[in-house]
C-alpha cells in the first residue's frame, strides 16, 4: 500500500531520466556516479521499468529514504537547516517544503505514484564524452582525453565502454527522440557534457527541435566557456524559456590549473560576450562553480562577476571525490576563509548569499574519521594528475603545498 511520508518523499524518479555518455541511465543529478546499464534499447522502457528506478520509486512510496548514498546527503542537509536538492526539486515538481502534504496532494506526481509512469517531464542529457578539456577532477565518463590519458597511463581508471557514444546507435537515438522531441509532456531538457558545444551532435539536435517546432520547453545548456559561439545564444531564445548554465572554477590560475588548458581571462571574455545576449523573463544566464579544495579560496572572483553582472549562482561541492573536498583543510585556514567570505558578502544579493551559505556550511562540517586517508589520497591524486597534466601543485598553490607537506 502506498504511504508517502512527504519529508522523506522526492519526486526525482517519477520525472526525470538523467542519460550518461555510456547511455547508462539515473534519475537524479546526485546519482551520476550511481547509474544503471540499460536493459533495452530504448530509454522510454529505462524510464517506466529499468529496475534502478523502480526501485527508488518503491522506496519513495512507502515513506521511506531514497536508496542511494547521496540521498543520505539531501538529508543530512535538511536536519542541519539548509535547503537541500531534493527540496530543490520537489519545488519543480510543485511539492513547497513549507505546505509539504498540501502541495503533493494538489501535484500531478501523485497521479504518476498511483497509476504509474508514462513518458518522463525532465531529461537530462550527455551526448559524449567529447570535451575541449581535461580537467583533473573529472573522470573518462565526461573527458574524451582523461579517458585517453588514463588509457596509457592509469588503465584501471579507463573506460572502453565511453570510447563509442549512443548516438551513434539508431535504434537508441529514435527512442530518444521519442522522450524528447515526441514527448509532449516534457517540461525540462537538460544537456550537459563533456561540453556539449564541442559535440555536433548537440548544434545537430537543437536545430531539429527548432525546425520541427518543439521550442515548448525549458531549456537549459552548460557550458564551460573554453570557447564563444555567437550562434549558441540566439538559438537557445527560440525556446519558450532557456539558462545559460556558465561553469567555471575561479578567474585566477587555480582554474587553469584545475582545467587543463584553459584560460581564465579567456572564459571571463567569453562570458562577457555571452552575457550581451540581452538576459530577459525566458532567457536567463547562470554560473556555476564546483567548490573544491584547488579553488575554494579564490571563488570569491566568480562571487564578484556574478555580483557584478546580476547573475544567479549555482554552488555544488565536488562529487563523490571526497579527498578534494575542503573540509580536509586545516581548521584555522577553514575559519579564515568563513570570516573571509562572511565579511565580503555581509550585503550580497539573495543568490550569492545563498552560494556563500553552503561554502560556510561545508567549511564547518565536521572533520570525517578518514581525515589523515582523505589528506594522503588528495597528495597521491595531486601527483598523479600533475604528471598527466603538466601542471605543478607547489607553483602554483605554496601555502596549500606546505600544508600538506607537513601533514
Ligand atoms: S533524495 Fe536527494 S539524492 Fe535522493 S533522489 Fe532525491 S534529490 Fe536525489
Amino acid at each position: 500500500m502506498i504511504n508517502i511520508k512527504p519529508e522523506t518523499f522526492c519526486a526525482n524518479p517519477w520525472y526525470q531520466i538523467r542519460i550518461l555518455p555510456d547511455s547508462s541511465v539515473s534519475y537524479c543529478r546526485r546519482g551520476l556516479d550511481e547509474s544503471h546499464e540499460i536493459q533495452s534499447n530504448n530509454f522510454l522502457s529505462e524510464f517506466v521499468s529499468n529496475p534502478f528506478l523502480n526501485q527508488a520509486r518503491d522506496h519513495f512510496s512507502h515513506g521511506e529514504p531514497g536508496v542511494m548514498k547521496n540521498c543520505a546527503r539531501c538529508f543530512r542537509e535538511e536536519s542541519q537547516g539548509m535547503d537541500s536538492y531534493r527540496q530543490e526539486q520537489n519545488i519543480i515538481s510543485f511539492i513547497h517544503p513549507d505546505y509539504p502534504a498540501e502541495s503533493l496532494a494538489q501535484s500531478d506526481v501523485l497521479h504518476r505514484v498511483h497509476h504509474g509512469v508514462t513518458l518522463p517531464k525532465n531529461v537530462f542529457v550527455k551526448f559524449s564524452n567529447r570535451c575541449n578539456m581535461t580537467c583533473r577532477m573529472c573522470s573518462g565518463q565526461s573527458s574524451e582525453s582523461l579517458n585517453q590519458l588514463y588509457k596509457e597511463s592509469a588503465p584501471e581508471r579507463y573506460y572502453p565502454e565511453y570510447a563509442t557514444a549512443w548516438p551513434d546507435d539508431p535504434e537508441l537515438w529514435q527512442s530518444f527522440l521519442d522522450i524528447t522531441l515526441h514527448n509532449d509532456q516534457l517540461d525540462i531538457l537538460q544537456i550537459n557534457g563533456g561540453e556539449p558545444t564541442s559535440d555536433p551532435k548537440f548544434w545537430e539536435f537543437l536545430n531539429l527541435l527548432v525546425d520541427q517546432g518543439k521550442t515548448d520547453i525549458k531549456l537549459i545548456v552548460t557550458t564551460n566557456c573554453a570557447e564563444y559561439h555567437p550562434e549558441l545564444v540566439p538559438l537557445m531564445k527560440k525556446f519558450q524559456f532557456a539558462v545559460l548554465d556558465m561553469s567555471v572554477e575561479t578567474f585566477t590560475p587555480a582554474n587553469d590549473y584545475i582545467r587543463v588548458p584553459s584560460k581564465h581571462t579567456q572564459i571571463k571574455k567569453h562570458m562577457s560576450l555571452y552575457l550581451q545576449g540581452h538576459p530577459h523573463e525566458n532567457f536567463i544566464y547562470m554560473l556555476h562553480i564546483t567548490p573544491q579544495i584547488y579553488s575554494i579560496a579564490d571563488l570569491y572572483t566568480v562571487l564578484d562577476f556574478a555580483q557584478s553582472h546580476n547573475v544567479s549562482v549555482s554552488c555544488e561541492k565536488a562529487w563523490p571525490q571526497l579527498h578534494l573536498d575542503p573540509v580536509i583543510l586545516s581548521p584555522a585556514y577553514k575559519q579564515h576563509l568563513v570570516d573571509f567570505y562572511t565579511y565580503r558578502y555581509r550585503n550580497a544579493n539573495a543568490s550569492v548569499k545563498n552560494a556563500v551559505g553552503r561554502l560556510k556550511f561545508w567549511l564547518t562540517l565536521p572533520e570525517p574519521e578518514n581525515i589523515a586517508e582523505l589528506r594522503h589520497k588528495f597528495v597521491t591524486e595531486t601527483k598523479l594528475h600533475d604528471s598527466l597534466l603538466g601542471t605543478d601543485f607547489s607553483l602554483t598553490f605554496p601555502e596549500l603545498a606546505r600544508f600538506f607537506r607537513n601533514i
